[in-house]
């Protein structure tokens, strides 16, 4: 097999080790999963932590090694396979207010869409896809700087190609500079647009020799910024952007991988009366189809109906395709990343995870090897107790969570604290509780009406407290039921055979002599032949007499009728040990 060397700079995403692995995400996870390891997709595994996870999966081929250089590297431009495909652009169009940006998407919107006979754009859409030359560009609408600046927070370098649209007859101004900045922090290539060229006072020297100041240096002038002069207005040198758009493209050689799990992100979400959630999203990798599950955040979907950006249904969405999905459980959030999972139980425990990860960020858990060995050796015979925390405030969420965790298990039990929060118990608590043995406590907080019937519907417990002791006496009394019952067992007396009167397959009735201490009915019997154990008995009436007796001693002699389970065949002088067997509840 392929020797293959993993290097690792301090620590590894699960993501990422996947990765390099070639494993799937999910697969990984399921792996990890499986022997006992809670992990998320983008939780961060230090060294030791991945070797033993190699270990683990018998993966003698890879060697880890420590690399010391702090490389940034982004969630998705990822390492490539060599079956990678071409993939549009994904372009943003940003400037400095007033420049033109609205104008010139909306030109070209016109121009394509018009051209293509695609009818007219109503709904506002977050992205959209252009023809020129038969090749496809994505353009993200950027309707205000805040997006950006949460996809930058997400780490999310989408954009391949930022075209900033500079007013010929204004100049460089603070939004440009800011714009200047997003495109060379996102590592995107920088193309400008020289706008408004027709207008009197367009000066496009002036406004270059303004942007070399500003370290964009032109083409033109030695440079390597392609800057083209349009007019977004006039319709004038739209298909010369363009060219330059798909040029850059082809220098850049943009790929993706399509024949994996598909991946992507987030780029809008709101609700829609009669469709429930209605997700923007953009592929990066993979191949997105209705039916799929994908996971974004703490929550997933089953696409059920998709939609390319001029709302008709799509089949395929192949990488750099934006998309709007319904299907979603809850609303994911704008710049979550979202990645597909086999199945719905795999969906819905990776959309666990990362709600629990999201819980534990503060706390900044992220698996340590001393964590990893903890649980995998303790997998195998302890029990998760699963618990959602909210709280009217921080504090008192914490000192709840803080207090559970002091509770002694004894070892036997894991509290799994699946998320907290602060505020009214909701729907995305009871959604996450559902059907995994989830208790959802509330302290000092309340639980709506609605929410209390779909936690009944659902079979989820809530419960609020305003006590602290009396959530944590509720919390030890579940996890006690938890607790494997102890079963005792007392000897009661010895019972020899003397006569057998009936033998059938779930039933005895004999007769005999009490040698020791005493038999009543409901006691248990082990049959014992020459010291050999025969089988169990339950006896279910006793006699002397033969009138119904409710004990027998020592001394005495009568008769039992008893219930098996399978036939036993007693004789005559075998011995009947007695006992009781009784499960004890044990307490923590
Ligand atoms: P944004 O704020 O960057 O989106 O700018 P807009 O697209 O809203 O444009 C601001 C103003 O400039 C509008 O009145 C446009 O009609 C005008 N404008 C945009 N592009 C051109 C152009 O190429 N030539 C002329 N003359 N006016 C333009």
């Amino acid at each position: 097999m392929e020797e293959k060397t993993i290097q690792i700079a301090g620590s590894i995403t699960v993501d990422e080790l996947a990765n390099a692995l070639g494993l799937s995400v999910t697969e990984l996870i399921g792996t990890l999963f499986k022997n006992g390891i809670v992990a998320t997709i983008n939780q961060r595994l230090d060294y030791e932590t991945a070797q033993i996870i190699i270990d683990e999966l018998g993966l003698e081929n890879v060697k880890l090694e420590r690399k010391n250089t702090s490389t940034k590297t982004s969630n998705f431009h990822r390492e490539l396979s060599d079956k990678a495909v071409t993939r549009p652009p994904v372009v943003a169009v940003m400037g400095h207010v007033d420049h033109g940006k609205t104008t010139l998407l909306d030109t070209l919107l016109h121009k394509k869409t018009v051209e293509d006979e695609a009818g007219g754009i109503t709904q506002h859409i977050s992205a959209y896809q252009l023809k020129h030359n038969d090749r496809l560009i994505t353009f993200l609408d950027t309707p205000g700087h805040e997006a950006f600046a949460a996809i930058r927070q997400h780490g999310a370098m989408l954009t391949d190609i930022v075209v900033i649209v500079v007013a010929a007859d204004d100049g460089v101004k603070p939004q440009t500079v800011e714009a200047i900045n997003f495109a060379k922090s996102a590592n995107a290539k920088i193309i400008v647009a020289i706008n408004k060229i027709d207008r009197e006072g367009a000066d496009v020297n002036r406004t270059m020799a303004d942007l070399s100041q500003h370290g964009l240096q032109p083409e033109e002038w030695g440079g390597d910024i392609v800057m083209v002069p349009i007019s977004a207005k006039m319709n004038q040198n739209l298909d010369q952007l363009l060219d330059m758009i798909l040029l850059t493209a082809d220098i850049e050689e943009l790929k993706a991988d399509v024949n994996i799990p598909a991946e992507g992100l987030v780029i809008e979400s709101h609700m829609e009366v009669g469709k429930g959630s209605v997700v923007n999203v953009l592929v990066t990798g993979g191949e997105l189809k209705t039916g799929k599950f994908i996971v974004a955040g703490n929550t997933y979907a089953k696409i059920r109906t998709m939609l390319d950006w001029q709302g008709k249904p799509k089949g395929k969405a192949t990488p750099s395709t934006p998309v709007t999905i319904t299907g979603f459980k809850e609303l994911p959030n704008f710049g979550d990343r979202f990645i597909e999972a086999k199945d719905e139980k795999t969906a819905r425990k990776m959309a666990l995870l990362n709600a629990q990860a999201a819980a534990d960020e503060s706390a900044s858990a992220n698996v340590t090897s001393g964590d990893l060995l903890r649980m995998m050796n303790v997998a195998d015979n302890t029990k998760t107790f699963n618990v959602i925390i909210k709280g009217d405030v921080l504090g008192s969420v914490t000192s709840v969570v803080d207090s559970l965790k002091m509770i002694d298990t004894k070892g036997e039990i894991t509290l799994n604290i699946v998320s907290t929060g602060v505020g009214d118990i909701n729907e995305n608590d009871v959604y996450m509780a559902a059907g995994d043995n989830t208790v959802v406590y509330g302290f000092n907080v309340s639980v709506p009406v609605n929410i209390n019937k779909m936690a009944a519907r659902d079979g989820v417990p809530v419960r609020t407290y305003k006590v602290i002791y009396e959530l944590l006496d509720d919390a030890k009394h579940e996890m006690e039921n938890l607790l494997d019952a102890e079963i005792v067992e007392e000897d009661k007396g010895e019972l020899k055979v003397l006569g057998v009167f009936r033998t059938e397959k779930t039933s005895i009735i004999a007769g005999g002599e009490v040698l020791t201490g005493d038999v009543k009915p409901g006691y248990l019997a082990r049959v014992i032949r020459n010291k050999k154990y025969l089988g169990e008995a339950e006896v279910t009436s006793v006699q002397k007499e033969k009138m119904d007796v409710n004990v027998l001693v020592a001394g005495e002699t009568g008769g039992l009728a008893m219930n098996t389970t399978s036939k036993i065949d007693l004789q005559v002088g075998d011995r009947l040990k007695f006992f009781t067997r009784e499960s004890k509840k044990r307490t923590l």
